[in-house]
């Protein structure tokens, strides 16, 4: 993969203020907290949970079944962090602490948005040094070998574009969504898509809609009360924010997962299908092509 780390000009950036985050985990229903601190150049995005440190690099990153991203570290597994990590990489933040009080994220919504609305409040401010930046020499594709369709092609860009193809059956259906890298575009564009059920439900059979509930227990009985989107082959139950929210809600995850490189990228970025485990990958070989470059250009200063 020919790409490079450079020194931009842009700065780095923190929070000015400390901030406690209350919610709950979809997983066990419980209330959860985190705290988020500001955090020194070149630190990066840094959880600590049950005294472990577990930075945000797709080093960390631990496959799982259901539909998140976690991290693990030291034998401490994390769970959920995607929303919350696209909500920092969209709004351009480098460096930042988040001490969870259990395992998991906690949520508000199925969306970016509170995150957003918090680190916001937080107020965002700019260091003294400058960011390291991501750069590709060439045109770089990965896919993934059981998904013919399936790609993220990188084309060497001065900027941040991503354009993302999200193919779904009725009806959600076929949209193609954009994001241009900037903090405006991510809270206009991204930041309040919710999560979505990813096949629909028989609304008079609750019996695959109670599979579901079983782990994810945060779910009402009522799947037309619940904090994600819900379908049935006919028509969505819960009413969507605009027509694409499913299609924007993969996009923040596709953020969310490429946060995990460490570094900002500078790229024109097109992705096909884009999914948890592809994206996973994804960042997993960037990142690994990126540190490999750092070590070798490190040994030769040394
Ligand atoms: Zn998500």
């Amino acid at each position: 993969m020919k790409l490079k780390l450079i020194e931009s000009r842009e700065k780095q950036r923190t929070v000015k203020k400390k901030f406690n985050f209350r919610g709950f985990s979809f997983f066990s229903g419980e209330n959860v907290s985190m705290i988020c601190e500001p955090s020194k150049e070149n630190t990066g995005i840094v959880f600590y949970c049950k005294g472990v440190r577990i930075p945000a690099i797709a080093e960390n990153i631990k496959l799982v079944d259901v539909h998140t991203t976690a991290l693990t570290k030291r034998g401490v597994d994390i769970l959920a962090i995607e929303h919350l990590m696209a909500a920092i990489w969209g709004l351009g933040i480098d460096n930042l602490i988040i001490r969870l009080s259990s395992n998991v994220v906690p949520a508000q919504s199925g969306s970016a948005e509170e995150f957003t609305k918090a680190l916001l409040k937080a107020e965002i401010v700019e260091q003294e040094e400058t960011r390291q930046v991501v750069v590709f020499d060439e045109s770089t594709t990965i896919t993934q070998p059981e998904f013919k369709s399936r790609f993220a092609k990188f084309e060497p860009f001065d900027k941040f574009d991503i354009k993302c193809f999200v193919p779904f059956l009725s009806p959600i259906g076929e949209h193609t969504v954009f994001f241009n890298g900037s903090a405006k575009s991510f809270v206009r564009d991204v930041c309040w898509a919710r999560t979505f059920l990813r096949s629909p439900i028989d609304i008079n059979d609750l019996t695959k809609w109670n599979g579901i509930r079983s782990v994810f227990k945060v779910l009402p009985e009522d799947p037309k009360k619940s904090p994600i989107v819900t379908f049935t082959e006919r028509g969505f139950l819960t009413p969507l924010k605009k027509e694409d929210e499913p299609a924007k809600h993969k996009l923040l995850d596709l953020i969310g997962d490429l946060a995990l490189v460490g570094y900002r990228l500078r790229v024109k970025l097109t992705v096909n299908e884009p999914g948890h485990k592809f994206t996973h990958l994804v960042a997993k070989k960037i990142r690994s092509s990126v540190v490999a470059k750092k070590n070798d250009s490190q040994k030769k200063i040394s």
